[in-house]
């Protein structure tokens, strides 16, 4: 099977999903080979995913694992899976973060994280050392809000940041001006928003993401499908096509 790295030839018209998700959601199961065959089906040819069952706690993490074998038997080689790390994982992370996982990330909704606190900082510092992006859930609250990441982002520039959904974006802008280490990803991002960091000059630092298929929790009546396209073909009019991929690529593998 050809390495990741090697696939990584240009082409602007190749999707890549930065944020997608299976497992367990509430009363909600996202079955991992539903949902990989759903993302082939929609054109999509690499795609970050994290377990919402690993979420749940360390309990969870070798059911997680399933969830990605299972979804590894028909993606062969499009899922990029990320760590979700929970707060219990802090002082021995290192044993959690399998070979597969290209990328970790912190949900401080979810979990009780504080922005600058040394178990974040723990995370951060692992994260540089095996040159793996830390996604970090943006917005909701105060303390996840991409404005309080600003210290963490600035202290710790060898590590790749992502801010997933990128909110308030007025934050998520000072942080990408202020720290080339830093991306957003589009996911649940209104257009407006999106439309401003490219006006900004930030096209470089923006990459698609999709938050696929939590869609089905707001609008449970609509398509996936049908929306995933909608979603794309917004943001085709408001940024070039090559930020899904070229960004995604340069974050995940250099
Ligand atoms: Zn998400």
């Amino acid at each position: 099977m050809p390495r990741l790295e090697d696939l990584t030839t240009f082409n602007p018209f190749i999707i890549w999903d930065a944020h997608v998700h299976i497992g367990r959601f509430q009363d909600i199961y996202f079955d991992p080979i539903q949902i990989a065959l759903d993302l082939i089906s929609l054109g999509v040819q690499r795609w970050v995913v994290s377990s919402t069952t690993l979420c749940e706690g360390i309990g969870s993490f070798n059911e997680s694992l399933g969830e990605f074998d299972a979804m590894e038997s028909v993606a062969l080689g499009c899922a990029i899976p990320f760590l979700w790390v929970v707060p219990e994982m802090v002082g021995k992370l290192e044993n959690y973060i399998e070979p597969r996982f290209r990328g970790l990330k912190v949900h401080a909704r979810a979990h009780r994280w504080s922005p600058n606190g040394v178990a974040l900082q723990s995370v951060a510092r692992i994260a540089a050392e095996r040159n793996i992006p830390l996604k970090l859930h943006t917005g909701g609250q105060l303390r996840c809000d991409a404005g309080a990441y600003y210290k963490l982002c600035r202290n710790n520039v060898n590590t790749k940041f992502i801010l997933a959904h990128g909110r308030p974006v007025d934050q998520a802008l000072v942080i990408l001006k202020e720290c080339p280490n830093v991306f957003v990803d589009t996911a649940f991002m209104p257009m407006d928003d999106v439309a401003m960091l490219v006006r900004y000059d930030m096209s470089d630092r923006i990459f698609f993401g999709s938050d696929y298929p939590l869609d089905q929790l707001f609008y449970p009546d609509e398509s996936l499908k049908t929306r995933y396209r909608n979603s794309l073909k917004e943001l085709q009019n408001v940024v070039p096509n090559t930020i899904f991929k070229n960004n995604l690529s340069r974050c995940l593998f250099e």
